[in-house]
C-alpha cells in the first residue's frame, strides 16, 4: 500500500507557514513503514526537536485506477477518517532552506496515524465534513473540507496521472491552520464531525 500526501491544501496553513498558496496540489509520499499500527504506542523521535501534529481528512481508496477523470473520481475511494501527518518541523525547514526532499522530514516510521474508517455511505456530505483535533482536551485544530484548495476528487484525479491507486492506499488530503508542537505526555484525540476517530498520548 501506498499514503499519498496533499501538502498545502487550505489557505490558511500554506500562510501560517508562509509559503504560497500553489496552482497544483503539492504531492508527497510515505513508505508503508510510516503506518502507525493500532494498539502500538507512539514514540517521540529521537532525530527531532519540533515535533508538530498535522490533523487531516484520509481518504481510503478502494479500486485500482490510473488516469482517473476527476468527475469519476468519487468511486475509487470509500471511506474517510481523520489522521495525523507528523512532521519534524525542524528537520523539514532545513531541508525546505536547501532545497532537499522531505522524506526526513515526513516520512519516518509511525509518522501517519489512521482513525477508525467512516463508509463513504455514512456521511452526509463530503464536501462539507467538519474536523478537528484536541491537544489536552483543548481544541488546536479546526478544518472543514469545504476549505480544501483542491477538492477529494480532484487530489484523486491529480494523483492518479503520476502513480496508479490502488486498494488500500490512503491519502492524507492536507491540514488546516493549527499545527503545532507536541511534547512527551501530550495526549491527541481527532475528531471528524462530532465522532472521535483516535486517541494518541506522545510517549
Ligand atoms: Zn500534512
Amino acid at each position: 500500500m501506498k499514503i499519498f500526501c496533499v501538502g498545502r491544501n487550505y489557505a490558511a496553513h500554506a500562510s501560517e507557514l508562509g509559503n504560497e498558496i500553489p496552482d497544483e496540489p503539492v504531492i508527497f509520499m510515505k513508505p508503508k513503514s510510516a503506518m502507525l499500527q493500532q494498539h502500538t504506542p507512539f514514540y517521540y523521535p529521537e532525530f527531532t526537536n519540533e515535533l508538530h501534529y498535522e490533523a487531516e481528512l484520509v481518504l481510503r481508496i478502494s479500486k485500482n485506477g490510473k488516469y482517473i477523470q476527476e468527475k469519476f473520481a468519487g468511486k475509487y475511494y470509500d471511506a474517510i477518517t481523520t489522521g495525523i501527518d507528523f512532521t519534524a518541523r525542524d528537520i523539514q525547514n532545513e531541508l525546505k532552506a536547501k532545497g532537499l526532499p522531505w522524506e526526513k522530514a515526513k516520512s519516518w516510521d509511525n509518522s501517519a496515524v489512521i482513525g477508525k474508517w467512516v463508509p463513504l455511505p455514512e456521511i452526509k456530505n463530503k464536501k462539507e465534513i467538519n474536523f478537528g483535533l484536541y491537544k489536552n482536551k483543548e481544541m488546536v485544530q479546526k478544518g472543514n473540507s469545504s476549505l480544501m484548495l483542491h477538492s477529494f476528487d480532484s487530489i484523486v484525479s491529480y494523483i492518479s496521472n503520476f502513480f496508479s491507486v490502488n486498494i488500500g492506499d490512503v491519502i492524507f488530503t492536507g491540514t488546516p491552520a493549527g499545527v503545532g508542537e507536541v511534547v512527551v505526555g501530550d495526549e491527541l484525540e481527532g475528531f471528524m464531525e462530532e465522532v472521535s476517530m483516535f486517541k494518541l498520548e506522545i510517549k
